[in-house]
């Protein structure tokens, strides 16, 4: 189906292209040809197929979207994506498998299972930072599930988001799986159709947007959004490969631009220095001395993400409380890893998301102070601890609520397909990742068998007071009562 094109040959994509188009998915799903298993595989293996002939032009795009380093870009995206699709690929005739489950005394005899079958038409909305994983990982679990879809990738990397469109256009079934590139206005009429699922990747303004489009056609969401993810450290660990790996999830993430870098740090006030100083030593191993100038290190991804990141920088009571880094390049839009110390409390760098390369230090007098500070903010994305001491461990997991958690590393969760990956409260709604995007993108239905022999007259009227004794006596699973009802004896 192709797109309108208006008088200055511009593709319009507008509510009635959308609506055509999600009729077309609509009708090719109806078919029933997303169902097969082999439809499935198919697919799956032509995506890999796709990452594997096409490895540096993908890496390419994202240097140019976000002067994302190769090695970074190969890692985080590519090689995601392709373990996502293997697994899929490897897991699939299991995840397919109906679940057989127990059944009641009250339906003896029968038996019953739990049949997963896709939604039917989805939509995939997806961010910037990571546009190629983001676009596909949940792409790979609606193709596992059965289902069509529309991908709507980011208009703010626009050399990945044509390249997705190229590519599924060549390696994927367009019957029922489409990319529709745009922004605000496309993505409304998109949001405007009934969808069976949307699972949309972004802030929380916009989740809210979605999530009332949504509401419109009963629709079900999933909100894969951010927020502040905040990392204790506790003054008893290895500050060496503790500085190491949070500077790899801050700044060897796309240079802080990614949902679960760490946001701010807490540690008590006498360990502060200290870690400064062990960052500072990490920061000169990682990016050299000029580090504005480093080449592993992504570019903020345009102005206005600089300007917005500056205005964090530049606010009273903010500005002087840089400790490292601190320098920016208009120009080329960088910003390099910079720390800060003690930032007021109702500064605008602690009450948004920073996303971007500027890590705040909060200090406490004892680090169990550090909780009262996660909970008294909205629920985070991911939340870091840094310790040796088990109990404090065992409290953090206990009393933080938060998307995903990791004890003495940064971001590698992510990274885990049998961990759900999901935000809790602001940070999201729903999860997916390895078996759940499966799970995400189908529907549990539960069967029941029975034959016809085992047919109690009881549960039929007349109602006399034999079988309400039979039946309260098997509804409460009173053996003894159901033998007496059935010899006619009461236990009065
Ligand atoms: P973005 O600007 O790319 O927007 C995301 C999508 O929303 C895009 O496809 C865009 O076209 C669409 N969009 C924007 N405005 C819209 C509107 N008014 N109506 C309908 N659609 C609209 O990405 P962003 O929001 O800047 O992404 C950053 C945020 O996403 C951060 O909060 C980050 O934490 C979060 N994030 C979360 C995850 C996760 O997996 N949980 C991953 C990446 C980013």
């Amino acid at each position: 189906m192709a797109e309108e094109k208006n008088t200055c040959d511009e593709v319009i994509f507008d509510s009635e292209t959308a609506s055509t188009l999600v009729k077309d998915l609509r009708k090719n799903f109806l078919s029933g040809k997303t169902k097969s298993y082999e439809w499935r595989v198919e697919q799956l293996k032509s995506m890999l197929k796709m990452i594997d002939e096409n490895e540096q032009e993908i890496l390419d795009s994202l240097r140019i979207d976000l002067s994302k380093p190769q090695l970074e870009a190969f890692v985080s995206e590519v090689s995601l994506t392709k373990s996502a699709c293997t697994v899929a690929l490897k897991e699939l005739k299991k995840w397919m498998k109906p679940e057989k489950v127990g059944t009641s005394l009250t339906t003896f005899p029968s038996s019953a299972e739990i049949v997963s079958e896709p939604l039917g038409v989805i939509l995939i909305i997806s961010a910037w930072n990571y546009p190629f994983l983001l676009s596909l990982d949940p792409v790979i679990g609606a193709i596992a599930a059965g289902n069509s879809m529309v991908l709507k990738p980011s208009e703010i990397s626009p050399a990945t988001s044509s390249l997705l469109k190229r590519y599924a256009e060549k390696y994927l079934d367009s019957s029922a799986i489409r990319v529709i590139e745009g922004a605000v206005p496309e993505t409304s009429a998109l949001l405007e159709q009934k969808w069976d699922k949307i699972l949309y990747t972004g802030n929380g303004r916009v989740g809210r947007i979605v999530m009332a489009a949504a509401a419109k056609h009963l629709t079900p969401v999933v909100l894969e959004l951010g927020g502040k993810s905040p990392v204790i450290v506790d003054s008893n660990i290895d500050l060496k490969v503790a500085t190491r790996r949070i500077a790899a999830g801050k700044w060897g993430c796309n240079n802080g631009q990614a949902c679960i870098a760490p946001d701010y740090i807490i540690t008590t006030k006498s360990f502060a220095p200290k870690l400064i100083d062990a960052f500072k030593c990490t920061l000169e191993e990682f990016f050299g001395e000029n580090q504005l100038e480093s080449k592993d290190i992504s570019r903020i991804v345009n102005s206005n993400h600089f300007a917005r990141l500056e205005k964090f920088l530049d606010e009273d009571k903010v500005a002087d409380k840089i400790v490292l880094g601190g320098k920016r390049d208009k120009t080329n839009l960088k910003i390099a890893p910079t720390i800060l110390l003690d930032v007021p409390e109702d500064s605008l760098i602690m009450n948004e998301e920073i996303f971007g390369p500027l890590l705040p230090i909060v200090t406490v007098d004892k680090v169990e102070d550090s909780f009262d500070i996660i909970r008294s903010r909205s629920k985070p994305l991911a939340a870091y601890l840094f310790t040796n001491d088990k109990k404090l461990e065992k409290e953090f997991v206990s009393s933080i609520s938060a998307g995903g958690m990791l004890i003495n590393d940064t971001t590698l969760h992510l990274t885990v397909h049998t961990l759900p990956f999901g935000g809790v409260g602001e940070s999201g709604t729903g999860a997916y990742h390895g078996k759940f995007s499966f799970d995400t993108f189908s529907h549990k239905k539960g069967v029941l068998y029975r034959g016809f022999q085992g047919d109690a007259s009881a549960r039929y009227p007349p109602y006399t007071p034999r079988k309400q004794r039979l039946l309260r006596a098997l509804l409460n699973g009173d053996i003894f009562g159901v033998i007496l009802a059935l010899i006619g004896w009461s236990k009065s």
